[in-house]
């Protein structure tokens, strides 16, 4: 069993031993029989039977050895880099970063005495900047939220295998269908499984995985930061990942076809998806991702008030989340970025015209004459 399609289905699934169903059983209780002196089995030490089995699933689609999973996608990226700093360290991270992930640095790091920075760019030169004495690890996010930047997976591995520290990536954007971090090197791929992994917009979850020690390492934090995620939740996410190749790649699909049918409307002014030839970092895109994920952004024109357009969808929601089975769409200086400051929002080039979309697997023609009705709208309006 190693094609991608098989395992989404059948990784880490546990046996029905008892009446032979198709489906993993759940197991639900915290307390279990004290065999082992060193580690019982509970759900706050993320190991019971369904626990293991989604973590085993999850860092087979990596091709990872071993992995965790979390309350949330910020317990799951907490964890990963507390479990790996101490005061007085040093992390780089790329300056396009997930809004929650940047206000976790800014606001609690600086308690911790854990120094960090934000690059200038994203190109290899940029991270290699930043390396100081005390630098532990570099941290990428790539494709990047909202604008789809690419970092490159290879360079950055190699930067930081030449200084001696760890890579981290948040590979929630791609999934893991489109984007497999370690087999570049990467050494932690973290998922804010809330998003492709559940699909539905109905779970809140996270995941880690890497090789066995830096996972054991994870877990010495995690086990007293307590982000654990209930059986329930756990069953459901792992019921949910089944169908993770069909649901990315219907998404993929789609994505591509709007961004070239958007790139050629006069009432766009700009479109950001790693799928178009002109997109800067296509190149990149090609040697490191196997499809070109469900989000694009799109600036507006000027002539167009980005509250109307969203507020004028019928089909599409103008909601805060993404990676569900149905397309929304919001504005991330209203909504995603909206705590970062003007300049930090210019930095990282989001625009006051932009759109963030999250292409669901509806038929793309119904998804294009949504937006252009609403388009439409505003016109007749003025
Ligand atoms: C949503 C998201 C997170 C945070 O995940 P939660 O499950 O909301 O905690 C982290 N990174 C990225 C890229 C995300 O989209």
């Amino acid at each position: 069993m190693s094609d991608f399609r098989t395992l989404c289905v059948h990784a880490g699934e546990l046996k029905d031993e008892q009446y032979g169903g198709a489906t993993s059983p759940i197991y639900t209780s915290t307390s279990y029989p004290f065999t082992n002196v060193k580690i019982g089995q509970y759900p706050r030490y993320f190991n019971t039977p369904n626990q293991r089995g989604l973590s085993n699933k999850i860092a087979s689609l990596e091709g990872a050895e071993a992995g965790m999973i979390f309350g949330s996608g910020m317990a799951a990226i907490s964890t990963a880099m507390l479990s790996h700093l101490k005061a007085g360290d040093h992390v780089i991270f790329q300056n396009d970063l997930y809004g929650g992930t940047r206000n976790l640095i800014k606001h609690e790091f600086p308690k911790y005495g854990i120094e960090f920075s934000f690059t200038s760019g994203l190109n290899a030169e940029d991270f290699a900047a930043e390396i100081r004495k005390n630098t532990q690890g570099i941290y990428i996010e790539t494709p990047s939220n909202p604008t789809l930047k690419i970092v490159d997976l290879k360079e950055i591995s190699l930067i930081a295998k030449k200084a001696g520290i760890w890579s981290m990536i948040d590979n929630t954007f791609a999934s893991p269908v489109n984007q497999n971090p370690i087999g570049f090197g990467i050494d932690i791929v973290i998922h804010s499984a809330t998003k492709y992994l559940g699909g539905h917009s109905d779970i809140c979850a996270g995941a880690v995985v890497g090789s066995q020690s830096s996972i054991d390492k994870v877990f010495s934090s995690a086990k007293n930061f307590g982000g654990s995620l209930s059986d329930y939740t756990v069953w459901l996410l792992e019921r949910s990942i089944k169908t993770l190749f069909i649901r990315v790649q219907a998404q993929n699909n789609n994505a591509q076809q709007l961004a070239e049918y958007l790139h050629k409307q006069d009432w766009i002014s700009q479109v950001y998806y790693p799928g178009l030839f002109n997109h800067p970092d296509h190149k990149i895109a090609k040697t490191q991702m196997k499809g070109f994920g469900g989000m694009l952004s799109f600036d507006l024109e000027p002539n167009i008030d980005c509250e109307k357009f969203l507020l004028g969808l019928n089909l599409i929601k103008p909601t805060m989340s993404l990676a569900g089975i149905e397309s929304t769409a919001l504005s991330p200086r209203l909504t995603s970025h909206a705590l970062l400051s003007e300049e930090e929002r210019q930095a990282q080039g989001i625009t006051d015209q932009m759109v963030r979309f999250s292409c669901g697997i509806e038929a793309i023609d119904d998804i294009k004459f949504d937006i252009l009705q609403s388009i439409k709208k505003q016109f007749h309006a003025n």
